[in-house]
């Protein structure tokens, strides 16, 4: 609690006990005969202490012109009853408990929006203060801003790791928790990376440190966490808009109220006003205008719970409506780890040539194949343990200029190497390039290789599909999801045994980028012309799916292995790229727009019928008090619910 909320309960506290107090005396009749201004005196005493800061807002807001608030809104009722309790009707307790108890309702929403705000903050703790670095063979404590590139910095065992980097020196667990959720410790050891904002667990590690501060993981999360609640839901705009109108509409309404019953019923002017105050009461919008964000937030804060960040509410409204899931093959259903399984060799080339020519291909290049391929030419060792570097060999990078490199979406690479021209890439590229060649059957990813315009040979690679890609695949069926399809670049053998693996409804393959996109954009369409309002959600991981992944209504990235664009163009990203987490979410997603739903339908047919009561003089005072409070503290009771997330969703119970 911080001291201004301090500060409002101790006011709140006075207030209550000199209520209570007043209400025993009035009780007990020791008020009766009291001169009516000196009893105004006393009921206004606590009346102020509660509430003069509803008043001094809404002074301030009528003098910028902002009228119609709901501080106007108690300002005007409470008003109202004094000026009805100085006619001589007894009015002032009921003045004062509507304050007081707006009050109440108040401090209460304050504890509940901090509540949601502290899981978000929570991932906000990830951020470091402080980075060790070493120089000269000393290390010094500086600011995470002022490490670059190449700097070798110093985790200690406890501390978070403030930079993105290669272990080089060290054997460690990394605790991801405030980053994936995911409680196990992840072990690494010399040649792993480590990403920004996990725990050093035990050991001390020695770090090649590979992205400047405000390019990694921690900077990155950490402005997407800020932005998340900007992007509002359509549901949450249309409160907002509606609140505008709706205040002074009932302002006008209880005007008309209190003017019109003396004069058409013959009730009392008195009579009249205290039902035009009831009705002003009960009408504050403000149980939708703090539960119906409060829910969204509660989503978005159960989300990042299990280590998936919503960019928005209104993506967490569209995820709910999510009925087809296309998802890319590698990285995002595979694992993205190739093993080299044989090389064929041709023309005279030798397997050790075919590797070689085909790793300083890939040399430049970011796609998960070139990474394998390097890693197989280095350590020639197929289990190649970290430990063990005796047999490395190393690729002269000066032989290759990055700017003869061209990366070929969906083909391969093209560069120069000792002048002549390499490809390293599938069939299609050597097709492109009218290179003769004997096209392999084998199961699996075949990496071509050509040199010189000759056919130098092929690399067969494997991949192997995610742990749980299955129980994700079936699980989201489960969940409600008619449609999986899967796309991929690659060879038809390969994406029909993966498919098969894994349970998926439609595969299309052998695909360019651009085609991924025009599949989702056909998909689209056709629902754009059926008349269910479901939803397409397209997952992937790669450079090549940031278009698909903007284009689609739920664009879903993986954030640990994907590429910066994939993540920066998505709208949900799975921080340690777990794809059981997508049913999970949504789950999440639809728990959230059927608690904001029930809040909205609730809150408004509670009023609704309060205020009836009250224009035909049924409710009383405390009927609108609860109208009002009664109303917001169960909506937002309800909408903290969001916040809660069955932490099992592992265990394949979702
Ligand atoms: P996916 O759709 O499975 O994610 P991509 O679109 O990234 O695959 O790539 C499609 C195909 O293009 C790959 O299966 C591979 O044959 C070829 N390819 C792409 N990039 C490379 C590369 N750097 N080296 C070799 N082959 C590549
Ligand atoms: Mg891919």
């Amino acid at each position: 609690m911080n001291r201004k909320q301090r500060k409002r309960i101790s006011r709140i506290v006075i207030s209550l006990v000199l209520f209570i107090l007043l209400l025993i005396l009035e009780k007990a009749g020791t008020l009766e005969g009291i001169n009516g201004f000196v009893l105004f005196a006393i009921y206004f005493v606590p009346y102020i202490i509660v509430g003069y800061d509803v008043i001094v807002r809404a002074a301030k807001n009528i003098s910028h012109g902002q009228i119609f608030d709901e501080n106007f809104l108690m300002m005007i009722a409470t008003f109202a009853a004094f000026g009805l309790g100085l006619l001589g009707d007894n009015q002032y307790e009921e003045a004062l408990a509507v304050m007081l108890f707006y009050q109440i309702g108040e401090a209460f929403q304050d504890y509940a929006v901090g509540k949601s705000r502290q899981s978000i903050t929570d991932m906000m703790n990830i951020a470091p203060e402080y980075a060790n670095l070493e120089q000269d063979g000393e290390v010094e404590q500086v600011d995470p801003d002022d490490v670059h590139i190449g700097d070798i910095i110093v985790i200690r065992a406890g501390e978070k790791v403030p930079l993105d980097g290669k272990v080089i020196e060290g054997v460690s667990f990394l605790d991801t928790a405030a980053l994936t959720g995911e409680s196990v410790p992840r072990r690494i050891c010399v040649g792993d990376e480590v990403i920004s904002g996990c725990v050093n667990g035990e050991g001390t590690l020695r770090i090649n440190v590979t992205k400047e501060y405000e390019d990694s993981t921690v900077a990155k999360i950490l402005d997407l966490v800020e932005n998340a609640t900007s992007k509002k839901a359509r549901l949450e705009n249309f409160i907002t808009r509606f609140a505008k109108y709706y205040t002074p509409v009932v302002t006008i309404g209880a005007v008309i109220l209190a003017v019109m019953l003396p004069l058409f019923f013959g009730l009392g002017i008195a009579d009249g006003i205290r039902r035009a105050c009831n009705f002003l009461i009960v009408s504050c919008p403000c149980a939708l205008v703090i539960s119906v964000p409060l829910g969204f937030f509660g989503g978005i804060g159960a989300a990042s719970k299990i280590g998936v960040l919503v960019k928005g509410s209104n993506f967490l409204e569209a995820a709910s409506r999510v009925d087809t899931i296309v998802m890319d093959k590698t990285g995002t259903l595979t694992k993205g780890e190739f093993k080299v399984q044989s090389i064929i060799t041709d023309n005279g080339f030798e397997e050790e040539k075919v590797l070689e020519l085909a790793a300083y291909g890939e040399f430049n290049s970011n796609h998960p194949i070139a990474q394998s391929i390097i890693n197989a030419y280095k350590n020639d060792d197929s289990d190649s343990t970290k430990e063990n570097h005796e047999n490395e060999k190393s690729l002269n990078m000066e032989k290759i200029n990055p700017a003869d490199t061209k990366e070929i979406a969906g083909f391969g690479v093209e560069t120069i190497l000792d002048g002549k021209k390499l490809l390293v890439g599938n069939a299609k590229l050597l097709k492109k390039e009218n290179i003769s060649f004997k096209e392999n059957n084998t199961v699996g990813t075949i990496v071509y290789v050509a040199y010189d315009s000759v056919y130098a040979g092929c690399i067969v690679i494997a991949d192997s599909v995610k742990d749980g890609a299955k129980d994700a695949i079936s699980s989201m069926k489960r969940t409600g999801i008619t449609k999986t399809v899967m796309l991929t670049g690659d060879r038809e053998e390969t994406a029909i045994d993966v498919s098969s693996k894994l349970g998926i409804d439609e595969v299309r393959s052998n695909l360019l980028p651009a085609d991924k996109a025009g599949i989702v954009e056909e998909f689209l369409n056709k629902k754009k012309h059926s008349s269910d309002n479901n939803m397409i959600a397209f997952v992937g991981d790669g450079i090549n799916d940031a278009p698909v992944l903007a284009i689609a209504d739920v664009g879903i990235a993986m954030g640990a292995m994907g590429s910066d664009a994939a993540v920066e163009a998505a709208d949900i990203v799975l921080m340690d790229d777990d794809i059981r987490k997508i049913p999970t979410i949504l789950k999440i997603a639809r728990k959230t727009m059927k608690i904001v739903r029930a809040n909205v339908i609730f809150a408004i047919a509670v009023k609704v019928l309060i205020l009836i009561l009250s224009a035909v003089g049924l409710a009383s005072m405390w009927a609108a008090v609860f109208g009002d409070v009664g109303v917001s503290v169960i909506c937002i009771l309800n909408s903290m619910r969001a916040l809660s997330v069955k932490e099992d969703f592992s265990k394949n119970t979702y």
